[in-house]
């Protein structure tokens, strides 16, 4: 297993020269992108306004009608659903960064369920492209063209054929195999009847008299808008604003306001650098990351295993290697790494891509407790 950065080098150009076709090949791609011609899907666009009118009127009931019993509730079953996305949908499935016993991948795929953002082979598959292809016409969100494209537009306008031509080469056997995923896949939209749009709506209703439709727009319409928006945030924003203390050439930073917003994901530069972290950070702390907490939480009932986490002088390698200097290390003069490097250095989908480097993969720290990791 050797990396493309590897293989350059192997091929007899040099670092320096390499730098210079890397320049020359964005180039040519950047004039490339242009000739995308964007067709707008009208059903789509009209789907998400009639969704955002419903959920801006869902914040006014919020704001000054309904019960603080449904505002609680609609806070829970929204927290549940993007905990679906962040440790279900990311960090178990697209980048299995850590390993789930049945009971909790079946939780996972249910909270997931209420996300309301396709189902989970599809967001797997999407999500391991968009990592695997970054920033370039086959990732379904390419941040270069511009922030509202790469927040939601990408879900308005037929996609670029590299995304799917590119996609295909991408392995989503894994999650093909897990029954759970196969199960929701089936069965997708009666679950989503049932568990995004019917019992939010019904509970308040039936167990403390709220109004049924103050229900239906605050815990179902505004709850969606909401939790859509911010994930959609680790697209854009965290695509856009922030430092990049580990790999100063790529489009993702870290942003500590999304990192609060969607519980730990905001954290972007990291995460692309090293996908395989459960942590999906590089601190041990729950900085702003309540994902990690909850994978801990499960990992101490045993419901959650082999956690991946990167030693820390690894981290330390790369930032020194490729980072901006956002993130200062003390490291011996002697033992640092002056190569050259690119951005598809980062373009790896998670654990188990075969692009991984050798070193990367024999480094990982396999946990079962976070506590074993601290002692
Ligand atoms: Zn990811
Ligand atoms: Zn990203």
């Amino acid at each position: 297993m050797t990396s493309k950065n590897t293989a350059i080098h192997e091929n007899g150009v040099s670092p320096k020269l390499s730098c210079q076709y890397e320049q020359t090949g964005l180039k040519l791609a950047q004039e490339f992108q242009s000739e995308y011609k964007q067709q707008i899907v009208w059903r789509k666009v009209f789907q998400f306004i009639l969704l955002h009118i419903g959920g801006l009127y869902g914040f006014y009931l919020t704001l000054f009608v309904c019960s603080w019993k449904t505002i609680l509730w609609m806070m829970l079953y929204g927290f549940a659903s993007a905990q679906g996305i962040t440790a279900g949908a990311h960090r178990l499935w697209a980048h299995r960064s850590y390993k789930a016993k049945l009971p909790l991948r079946i939780l996972l795929m249910i909270w997931q369920t209420i996300s309301l953002q396709t189902y989970i082979y599809e967001w797997v598959r999407d999500h391991r492209v968009h990592h695997k292809f970054t920033d370039t016409n086959a990732d379904p969100h390419n941040s270069k063209r511009g922030l509202f494209y790469s927040h939601i537009g990408w879900l308005m306008v037929k996609r670029h054929r590299d995304v799917k031509i590119k996609g295909n080469t991408v392995d989503v056997s894994d999650v093909e195999a897990d029954p759970v995923v196969r199960f929701q896949r089936k069965y997708y939209l009666i679950l989503v009847i049932i568990f995004c749009l019917c019992i939010p709506t019904i509970v308040p209703w039936y167990l403390w008299d709220e109004d049924i439709w103050v229900s239906w727009f605050v815990a179902t319409m505004f709850r969606l808008t909401f939790s859509l928006n911010v994930t959609f945030a680790v697209n854009s924003f965290a695509h856009k604003w922030g430092a990049k203390p580990y790999d100063r050439k790529i489009g993702p930073v870290e942003n500590g306001f999304i990192s609060f917003l969607t519980g730990g994901e905001g954290w972007h530069n990291y995460h692309h650098v090293f996908p395989w972290d459960y942590k999906a950070a590089e601190l041990s702390a729950y900085r702003l990351n309540c994902t990690t907490m909850l994978i801990d939480f499960f990992a101490s009932i045993g419901w959650a295993y082999d956690l991946k986490i990167v030693p820390s002088e690894m981290v330390a390698k790369r930032v020194q290697r490729t980072g901006d200097g956002s993130r200062k290390f003390k490291i011996k003069q002697s033992t640092l790494d002056k190569s050259c490097h690119n951005h598809q250095e980062s373009n790896v989908w998670g654990w188990g891509d075969i692009d991984m480097k050798y070193e990367d993969v024999k480094s990982v720290k396999h946990y079962n407790r976070l506590k074993e990791a601290n002692q």
